[in-house]
């Protein structure tokens, strides 16, 4: 009794901190190139391109805010969104889904994103992708070339990269995080290796040229040299952690070890953020580990 009490407490507390927390969130609009914008709410950057063969939006933040995103973009089009890409599962990037899909969208996303979001028992069915992709797939809207590709084992085990030929525009979903979001989230539970991650900026990189307008995951628009230094972050890291372990240190030294991640950011610049130094040195500990498993 007590405790169905305190669930349910919690529940109504939760719910109102949600709505709360959506409540006040505007959407910002910024012109990335012809025919392409990004939109900033809350959650990963959502990057839209219009003109006459309608919406081709990519994520979607979360379900409080579709109702605001769709305001936004009619600010821009009067046309519907024909077809949302989510670039991995997480909700803060497919939250939307089931609204946009009611909308009229058609949702698509590699494999394993709908395989997360099926399994995943607070996801209705509603909202999951319809269309799926193994590797690559290339949509023709607007004046371009839009090609997807599936970068492997990186931030999830779903990550696609989004680019626009002619416009010359990329997203990288939370493959690559800009600005105040410092060190990167490898989501090992769902599929991610620090590896992977270096394999989608290498990918990433090969496909762009340096006039490229990137849209990261969270953060503000990026260059390519930006997205060549995070490149050379990843790989830095990878690089010290594996020493170190070679050397036999353990998860929890190398945890406490600063000075393998203190040439990009201090453990004091990033003790506020969502990956501190702490989290991504343990993260690499752990994501080289099982990149040994698997190599054996
Ligand atoms: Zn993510």
């Amino acid at each position: 009794m007590k405790k169905s009490i305190l669930i349910a407490l919690f529940t109504i507390t939760s719910i109102g901190y949600a709505q709360g927390r959506f409540d006040n969130v505007k959407i910002k609009i910024e012109p990335v190139s012809d025919h392409i914008y990004m939109l900033q709410g809350a959650g990963g950057n959502i990057g839209i391109s219009v003109g006459e063969d309608g919406v081709f939006m990519i994520d979607d933040q979360f379900a409080p805010l579709s109702d605001k995103i769709i305001t936004a973009i009619k600010t821009i089009s009067d046309k519907p969104v024909k077809f949302l890409v989510n670039t991995h599962f997480h909700g803060d990037h497919s939250g939307g889904n089931a609204n946009f899909e009611a909308a009229g969208a058609m949702i698509v996303a590699h494999d394993n994103v709908r395989k997360r979001l099926e399994s995943n028992e607070n996801t209705a069915s509603a909202g999951l992708p319809v269309i799926t992709f193994s590797d690559d797939a290339t949509f023709y809207m607007n004046e371009n070339d839009i090609f997807i590709t599936h970068v492997h084992n990186a931030h999830t085990d779903g990550d696609a990269l989004v680019y626009f030929v002619q416009s010359n525009v990329l997203h990288t979903g939370d493959t690559y995080f800009h600005g105040r979001f410092k060190f990167p989230y490898i989501d090992i539970k769902n599929g991610g290796s620090l590896a992977g991650d270096i394999e989608a900026a290498k990918k990433g990189l090969l496909i762009i040229n340096a006039s490229t307008k990137i849209i990261p995951g969270h953060g503000p628009i990026a260059s390519k040299a930006d997205y060549q230094k995070y490149h050379d972050m990843l790989v830095g890291i990878h690089e010290n952690v594996s020493n170190a372990m070679k050397a036999g240190k353990t998860e929890e030294e190398i945890a406490k070890m600063e000075t393998l991640t203190s040439m990009y950011y201090s453990d004091k610049e990033t003790e506020k953020d969502f990956i501190t130094g702490e989290k991504i040195r343990r993260a690499a500990y752990q994501s080289i580990t099982s990149e040994k498993e698997m190599s054996h």
